[in-house]
């Protein structure tokens, strides 16, 4: 491939500055530490100043999304200014996406502050949406199939990053991924 023209290296270069509290054990900080060009293998779909949308590895269901600050920081009362409010806003925005491409009748929306309260990764606080549809299941019926799932989640990766620039004309984290002609045909899967 040809040398690419990658203006968002200088942001994070600049980022990579900043982010002395970034814990290299977090796989929230490792997603944003690592360069755009990583994202789809990060499953970083969605970077914004404050805040940052991955898709869960291993989800609950069909389009099962973390929202998160970008400061790693595990309380909901450690966080103020922009790294509380903007996640909220990332994530009405990205349940407007959701709305679009999955139809869900609803949404399980929420946060485990805390070990106790079930956190797998209770440094970093992040929320949980997770569409829902009526008479759905709660897990996935095929954990052992690893492969298959990792590639359903770039195919969805694929699919929401075309959504969010649609939608927002802000660039999403794959600017490589250009809007697929029949993105809005496929949505009843
Ligand atoms: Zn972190």
């Amino acid at each position: 491939m040809d040398r690419l023209w990658a203006p968002w290296r200088a942001q994070y270069i600049r980022e990579s500055a900043g982010a002395a509290a970034a814990d290299p054990g977090c796989f929230l900080c490792r997603g944003l530490a690592a360069p755009p060009g990583e994202d789809r293998e990060n499953l970083v779909v969605w970077r914004r100043p404050h805040s940052v949308v991955v898709l869960n590895r291993f989800p609950y269901n069909n389009g099962h999304l973390l929202v998160a600050p970008r400061v790693h920081q595990g309380t909901l009362g450690g966080l103020s200014g922009d790294d509380l409010t903007e996640p909220v806003e990332t994530m009405r925005r990205a349940i407007a996406v959701l709305d679009r491409m999955l139809n869900p009748q609803g949404y399980n929306i929420g946060v485990n502050q805390g070990k106790a309260a079930g956190a797998g990764l209770p440094g970093h606080l992040h929320w949980h949406v997770v569409p829902r549809w009526d008479g759905d299941t709660n897990f996935m019926p095929v954990l052992g199939q690893t492969k298959v799932i990792v590639e359903s989640l770039h195919e969805f990766y694929d699919r929401f990053a075309a959504e969010l620039c649609f939608e927002s004309g802000e660039r999403a984290a794959a600017p490589q991924v250009a809007p697929r002609a029949g993105a809005a045909s496929d949505a009843a899967e």
